[in-house]
């Protein structure tokens, strides 16, 4: 369904974005009966993580995980298999496609839900309104606009990539961000990426597993430091002897070359670097810039520029609240949508959770997709220590071969290592972290242990699956 042409002059509920937690949020809301519009202004539902996110990304790893599989092939007797060139190409349009296609149920599960999709650029002109300005024939947010009232605005609409500017490093803006990322028709030969997080490890494994020269820039000693030490030094030291050149301690200070490569990169160590593609993924902020926040009187933090919300997602103005990545915490697609469904539940739900539901941040499990992917529920050991003192920390680890490499030659071999950290005397599980070959799909299972208060006895008591990875979570000693 395209979206509406005509608005209604006034809503009970007006949401300013159409990704993650807009869904959650409107679809709830419109199941209780709630007359609801969702204002998206990219032209596509979704955001972020289907349009340039979560989805696309995960095809591309798919992608990757393909490609060590044919390199394994050989080892389990299928002789003679060799991987063939990874046509980029062609899997990135077959993967567009797949993107479209989501955009579309997206717009019929709206439809199908009595949710009005307005197409436009929403901005609060008071507590209760909000203009949206269509596009006009250039693009711009410059043709109709009209204006919209509403009981209650949800603003959901989400971050986008931070580069540096070029003042800051001169020819920074030569590079992509992760948006860039999925535009690109071509496999780069050399490409450099410059981030520890997620999405800078993420990437730079999706590169190197592909067979680009691949170098990852960090301005510290590990990436992913906010992790558990076990997932970046297992994971930090695997990937490097894949080929992935990891660059410690280093920044760039110029860039000199065209868009679209080849590239110089001038070094704080006085090397240079030569790639054909610079990807920068260095953070995000929250999309706030065109949403007459002021008009409304809405605060943001001065340093981050979120939106500023209690843990009820309620902004300062009392009938506006704000949901997801714009509010700054845990940014992730799960959070944003169950952070908008709780919300409608609490705002328009039935007795028991009207006036009541929120959503709890604590124990949020997550996965970096990685190669080989890791995953993490609760508090890292260090967190765990500062948090309860090391006298009441028990920590058990495991590394070893999951039985599939048992079969790869020396050069394929992935690690596997586990952390359990208890605490107390009664050894309560407050933290999982895992790396090695399937350890995204094995966190959910443990994230729900984690969350129901499990104990290391309730693991040692639950009979293991053999012969998994798994088994060793609740086998260990
Ligand atoms: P968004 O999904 O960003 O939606 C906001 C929407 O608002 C956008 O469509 C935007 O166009 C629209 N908008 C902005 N301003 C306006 C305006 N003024 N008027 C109208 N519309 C507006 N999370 C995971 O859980 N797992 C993953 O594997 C994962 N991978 C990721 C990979 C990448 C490369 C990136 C960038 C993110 C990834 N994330 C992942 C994070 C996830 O995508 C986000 O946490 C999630 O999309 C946030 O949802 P949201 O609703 O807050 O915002
Ligand atoms: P993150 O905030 O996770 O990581 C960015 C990191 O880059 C920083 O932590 C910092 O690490 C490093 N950095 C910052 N500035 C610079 C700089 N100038 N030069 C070099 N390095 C720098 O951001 P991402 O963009 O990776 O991801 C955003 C969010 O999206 C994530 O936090 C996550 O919530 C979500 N996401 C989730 C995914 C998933 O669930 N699998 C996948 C992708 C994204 P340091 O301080 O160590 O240098």
């Amino acid at each position: 369904m395209p979206p509406i042409q005509k608005p209604s002059d006034h809503y009970d509920l007006v949401v300013i974005g159409g990704g993650s937690g807009a869904m959650g949020m409107s679809r709830r809301a419109a199941s209780y009966g709630t007359k609801v519009a969702v204002i998206e202004e990219d032209g596509r539902l979704g955001g972020t993580c289907v349009n340039v996110g979560c989805v696309p990304k995960k095809l591309m790893w798919h992608a990757a995980d393909v490609a060590e599989s044919l390199d394994h092939a050989s080892d389990y007797g299928f002789p003679g298999v060799k991987r063939p060139a990874f046509d980029w190409r062609t899997f990135a349009k077959k993967r567009d496609d797949y993107v479209k296609m989501l955009n579309g149920v997206y717009d019929r599960n709206l439809a199908k839900d009595g949710v009005d999709y307005i197409s436009g650029r929403g901005a609060l002109t008071g507590p209760k309104s909000v203009e949206v300005a269509m596009r006009d024939q250039d693009g711009k947010f410059e043709g109709e606009k009209k204006t919209i009232t509403a009981d209650h605005i949800c603003i959901a609409v989400g971050g986008r990539p931070v580069i540096p500017s070029d003042k800051d490093v001169p020819g920074a803006s030569l590079g992509i961000d992760s948006d860039g990322f999925f535009a690109l028709k071509e496999q780069p030969k050399r490409v450099a990426v410059v981030g520890a997080g997620y999405i800078a490890v993420e990437l730079a494994g999706v590169f190197n597993t592909l067979g680009t020269e691949t170098h990852l820039l960090i301005r510290h000693d590990t990436f992913l430091r906010s992790f558990d030490p076990i997932i970046a030094e297992t994971l930090q030291e695997h990937m490097g002897k894949t080929g992935l050149n990891v660059h410690k301690r280093t920044n760039i200070k110029k860039v000199e070359g065209q868009k679209g490569g080849p590239l110089t990169l001038h070094l704080d160590s006085g090397k240079t670097l030569e790639v054909d593609c610079l990807l920068w993924a260095v953070g995000r902020r929250p999309n706030t810039d065109y949403l007459g926040l002021d008009k409304a009187g809405v605060k943001t933090e001065d340093k981050s520029g979120n939106i500023v919300v209690d843990e009820y997602q309620q902004t300062n103005v009392p009938n506006i609240t704000c949901i997801g990545d714009v509010a700054g915490k845990a940014l992730l697609t799960p959070v944003a949508i169950a952070a908008g469904r709780r919300l409608s539940n609490r705002l328009y739900g039935p007795e028991g959770l009207r006036g009541k539901d929120k959503l709890s941040y604590d124990d949020i499990p997550t996965v970096v997709f990685s190669h080989p992917t890791s995953g993490t529920v609760g508090l890292t050991e260090p967190e765990a220590r500062e948090k309860y003192g090391d006298d009441q920390i028990k920590v058990y680890q495991s590394k070893f071969r999951a039985m599939y490499f048992g079969m790869v030659g020396e050069d394929h071999k992935e690690p596997t290592a586990y952390k359990l950290v208890c605490q107390g005397k009664e050894e309560k599980v407050v933290g999982v972290h895992i790396v090695g070959m399937g350890s995204d799909e094995i966190m959910q299972g443990f994230g729900v242990a984690v969350k129901m208060g499990a104990r290391k006895k309730d693991l040692d008591d639950t009979v293991a699956i053999h012969p998994t990875s798994a088994e060793e979570l609740v086998t260990m000693r």
